[in-house]
């Protein structure tokens, strides 16, 4: 992941660094490096453009060309800037809101992102980590066989699904589910709402209809972490129309350019809260804007 911008940073700051005395231009020649390096990682213009006037104004606040060591830190606030930019003022973004038992989850995104996937990742997540009793729900209508990919996985992380009952609407599904999720004890109920291969208003509409009547406590947003600035578009379009409380960004295992990370929070002003890092029930992990940041500098 961010093999790319790692190596053009990495290798424009090491310079850097190696030539000690730096001049404002020298400083401004980098910056540039790191603006081509952050739109090749397929960061937004505006996102990438902020973050350079973010990182400029700390390296003019701190003289950084009269220090003894321009490069390393012309590093260090392009390191902290990053990690800002990826986490903003978030501590533990790996907490879900689950108090009020049973806590309704919203899992939210488009068929193929991992939303199934990631519903029962976090199910045994909470489960072993947290000690929480978890329901997980389909309410995928339009595909049976998502429904019984969610009871397969459930068995498989010893988490409860609610059972199939043939021509329930999602709604009624999601009205069944807090009601079992009452009745049953459950702390936590997962609503894994069906994906669509494109954003359309059928889709909007009924997961609009499932927030309505379960009010989550999250509404999770799954997107693909491969696919880019296209996953800070879906997530735009889903917050502007349901409102998502996180982000989960999947397939982190994979050498994506890692853009999505960067421009997800700048663009959306939502915390990214896990990311996917392969098909195993165990990889996932929350989000730590550290490692990514020391990832991006390489
Ligand atoms: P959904 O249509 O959004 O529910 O997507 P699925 O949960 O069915 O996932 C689609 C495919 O992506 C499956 O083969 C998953 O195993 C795979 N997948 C999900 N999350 C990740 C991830 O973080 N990394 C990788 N490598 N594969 C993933």
């Amino acid at each position: 992941m961010f093999e790319n911008l790692s190596d053009r940073l990495g290798g424009v700051l090491d310079r850097l660094t190696k030539q000690g005395a730096l001049s404002d231009s020298d400083v401004s020649t980098a910056l540039r490096e790191v603006r081509v390096a952050l739109l090749e990682a397929d960061v937004s213009l505006p996102v990438a453009r902020d973050f350079i006037k973010a990182v400029q104004e700390k390296a003019a606040g701190q003289n950084v060309t009269k220090s003894v060591t321009p490069g390393q830190q012309v590093v260090k606030i392009v390191h902290d800037e990053l990690v800002h930019f990826l986490a903003g003022d978030d501590q533990n973004p790996g907490d879900l809101k689950i108090d009020n038992a049973p806590a309704p989850i919203l899992m939210v995104g488009l068929q193929g992102s991992g939303k199934t996937t990631t519903t029962a990742k976090l199910a045994k997540r909470l489960k072993e980590k947290h000690g929480k009793r978890v329901l997980m729900a389909s309410l995928d209508i339009y595909r049976p066989a998502a429904q019984d990919q969610l009871a397969v996985l459930g068995n498989q992380v010893g988490v409860d699904t609610l059972p199939i009952v043939k021509g329930q609407s999602a709604v009624d599904i999601a009205k069944r589910a807090k009601q079992q999720a009452t009745l049953g004890g459950y702390d936590v109920y997962m609503l894994d709402t069906a994906g669509r291969l494109h954003i359309d208003e059928t889709l909007m509409q009924e997961v609009e209809d499932v927030r309505n009547v379960t009010n989550p406590r999250e509404t999770m947003l799954v997107v693909d972490g491969l696919t880019g600035q296209d996953a800070v578009n879906v997530a735009e379009q889903f917050d502007g129309q349901i409102g998502i409380s996180g982000v989960v960004l999947t397939r982190m295992d994979g050498d994506g350019r890692g853009g999505a990370a960067l421009s997800m929070r700048a663009v959306t002003g939502k915390p990214i809260k896990f990311v996917g890092l392969g098909e195993k029930m165990d990889a996932i992990e929350e989000f730590h804007p550290e490692r990514i940041a020391g990832r991006i500098l390489g």
